[in-house]
């Protein structure tokens, strides 16, 4: 299988290029703008890899992405502008990338032979949850313009897939962390912060939550879906691993060395979601289990930190 992976160079992308490459035989096609968010660094040991090209360019420039699709198999669309409080201060990048960029990809995929269009999408669209979790049918009611971005791109995606035949398939995942996260997201913000010995700034009251997964079982969960999942479905992708930000600080600070007197309470997130959770049902049908607990991966994630010197 040839895949063209648009957001490779990222955070879950970049990940996902390196499991690939190593599991499996298929060729890999990156396409990454190369964005704050995105870095060759990321790609290190792959980028002369003999299965894969590194392309750098937008999803957003249709000429280039027309080309690329007319000689892959698949597409996986990791491409986004991810961060939310960047949403909340503008969100113009946001409606080109994860909007514009989306349908420029699922255009392209029309008149191209794709087998399959992976669309990779958040838990953050179907919006907070306070008992319970989110099947794949629930409705969709992204609370912040990150999530509504995304929401959006889902359902062109879907229409593609009636409309046009598409062979669309979407991951909803809850909050991913690992190595090579961009620092400004929590995990690496309070690794870095609590080793240095500085502040880790909390939002709120500090009791929202999460459910969060070792970025290496969601590519597994990735890789299954494209090659096993049935055209037109919905996958949500969680681990019943629930905490609040509070206890991701107090573990990280218990991990790394430091003091809970570093925890600092700041003003909350403006529509600041008070809990995520997903309904990890269908995917777990297809043969999947998370395998990583937050302790493994926590260990994991701290190690890769410390080795590229943070
Ligand atoms: P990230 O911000 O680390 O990476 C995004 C990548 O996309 C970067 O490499 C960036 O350069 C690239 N990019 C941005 N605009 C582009 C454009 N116009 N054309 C081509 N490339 C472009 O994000 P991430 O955390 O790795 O998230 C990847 C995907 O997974 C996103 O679609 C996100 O919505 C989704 N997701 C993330 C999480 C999470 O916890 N991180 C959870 C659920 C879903």
């Amino acid at each position: 299988m040839r895949i063209l992976v648009t957001g490779g160079a990222g955070f879950i992308g970049s990940n996902y290029v390196h499991y690939t490459l190593e599991n499996s035989d298929s060729e890999v096609i990156t396409l990454d703008a190369l964005t704050y968010a995105g870095s060759r660094d990321n790609l290190d040991g792959v980028l002369d890899h003999p299965r894969h090209e590194f392309v750098e360019g937008s999803v957003c420039d249709r000429e280039l992405v027309t080309d690329l699709i007319s000689d892959a198999d698949a597409v996986v669309n990791f491409a986004a502008e991810s961060h939310v409080d960047r949403s909340i201060e503008g969100a113009e990048s946001f409606v080109e990338t994860n909007i514009e960029g989306t349908q420029a990809l699922l255009e392209a995929s029309i008149d191209a032979d794709i087998e399959r269009f992976l669309q990779i999408s958040t838990d953050e669209v179907y919006g907070q949850i306070l008992d319970g979790a989110f099947s794949e049918e629930a409705r969709l009611n992204p609370r912040n313009p990150y999530a509504a971005t995304k929401a959006s791109a889902d359902l062109l995606a879907t229409s593609y897939a009636t409309t046009h035949d598409l062979p669309v398939l979407i991951t909803r995942t809850c909050n991913n962390f690992g190595p090579r996260q961009h620092s400004e997201k929590l995990i690496p913000k309070f690794i870095q912060n609590a080793s240095l010995g500085k502040e880790l700034p909390v939002y709120g009251d500090g009791s929202n939550i999460r459910e969060w997964i070792f970025v290496q079982d969601n590519c597994r969960a990735i890789d299954l879906v494209l090659r096993k999942g049935t055209p037109g479905e919905v996958y949500n992708i969680g681990t019943g691993i629930e905490l609040t930000t509070i206890e991701v600080a107090e573990k990280i600070l218990d991990r790394v060395g430091g003091s809970t007197d570093q925890i600092t309470f700041i003003r909350d997130r403006p529509g600041h979601d008070q809990r995520y959770a997903v309904d990890s049902n269908k995917i777990e049908s297809l043969g999947w289990e998370p395998r990583w607990s937050f302790k493994e991966g926590l260990e994991r994630t701290v190690a890769y930190y410390v080795d590229n010197g943070i």
